[in-house]
C-alpha cells in the first residue's frame, strides 16, 4: 500500500462561492477520492487550520508521498512545518507540489531559489505536452493534455536546471512553460505539476489524475532513512 498525505490550504474553497461550486468539500478531497479508486492507494488529508498538529514527524515518517496544493496561506505553514517536510524528503519521503505550490515554504526550501514565475489568469487554453514520453509519469497521456482553461504560467520560472522535464506547456497566446519536473533531494523524488488553478476544474480531468497517480507510483520511497547522520565507518585491517 502506498500511503499518501494530501495537504490542501483549503480556503478558496471555504470563502468563495464559485471555487466551492467547483471543490464542494475541497481540492484535497477531489484528490483523495480520484487516488483512492486504485487498490494499491490510501490518502489522508491535512489543511492549513491544523497543518502544524498534524504534519508531525511521526505523521511524515508513515507518509510515502507528500501532496501538497497551497496559495493565499504560504506564511500559514510554521517554518518548522517546512523543515520538517524538507527533512522527510531527504530521508527518502515522495513529493509532488502542484500549481501555486510553486511558492510553498516546503518547496522553496527543497529548491533554494525564489520559485517565481510570470502569470495571468485570462482563462486560456493550455496545451500540456508531453516531452518525454518514455518516461512513467506520462504513461498514458498521449502526445498531450488538453485543458480549456487554465491560469497562465510562463517562464523564466527561477528553479535549478531540473534532472527530467516530462511536460512542457503551451497556452492560447504564446506563453510557454515547464509544466512537469522532476527532482531529487537527498533520497527523496520531488515531482513539480503546474496544472491546477482553483477556479477551474483541472483535478476533475482524467488525464491530469492519470498524472497524478502516476506521480504517486513514481514518487514513493525505494530507498529511506529515520534520520539524516554522518555515520562514522571502520574498515578492519584485513577486509
Ligand atoms: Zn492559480
Amino acid at each position: 500500500m502506498i500511503n499518501v498525505t494530501v495537504y490542501n490550504e483549503f480556503l478558496h474553497e471555504r470563502n468563495n462561492s464559485a471555487i466551492a461550486a467547483i471543490y464542494p468539500d475541497g481540492i484535497h478531497m477531489c484528490i483523495k477520492r480520484f487516488l483512492e479508486t486504485e487498490d494499491d492507494i490510501s490518502v489522508s488529508t491535512v489543511c492549513v487550520d491544523d497543518v502544524a498538529e498534524k504534519l508531525t514527524d511521526e505523521a511524515l515518517k508513515h507518509t510515502d508521498v507528500l501532496i501538497w496544493w497551497d496559495h493565499m496561506a504560504h506564511e500559514r505553514v510554521p517554518d518548522e512545518v517546512a523543515k520538517r517536510v524538507q527533512t522527510a524528503v531527504l530521508c527518502g519521503m515522495g513529493m509532488i507540489f502542484l500549481h501555486s505550490g510553486h511558492h510553498s515554504k516546503p518547496f522553496r526550501l527543497l529548491m533554494g531559489t525564489t520559485c517565481n514565475l510570470t502569470w495571468r489568469e485570462d482563462g486560456d487554453f493550455e496545451r500540456v505536452w508531453v516531452v518525454k514520453p518514455a518516461h512513467p509519469i506520462a504513461k498514458g497521456i498521449g502526445r498531450f493534455i488538453y485543458l480549456e482553461h487554465e491560469e497562465t504560467y510562463g517562464e523564466p520560472f527561477d528553479v535549478p536546471e531540473p534532472d527530467e522535464t516530462v511536460f512542457v506547456g503551451g497556452y492560447e497566446r504564446g506563453e510557454v512553460f515547464r509544466s512537469g519536473l522532476c527532482y531529487k533531494r537527498g533520497n527523496g523524488k520531488i515531482f513539480y505539476f503546474q496544472p491546477g488553478h482553483e477556479s477551474f476544474p483541472t483535478y476533475k480531468n482524467p488525464a491530469v489524475q492519470t498524472v497524478i497517480k502516476n506521480a504517486v507510483r513514481w514518487a514513493k520511497p525505494d530507498y529511506r532513512v529515520d534520520a539524516l547522520v554522518c555515520p562514522h565507518v571502520t574498515i578492519p585491517d584485513n577486509g
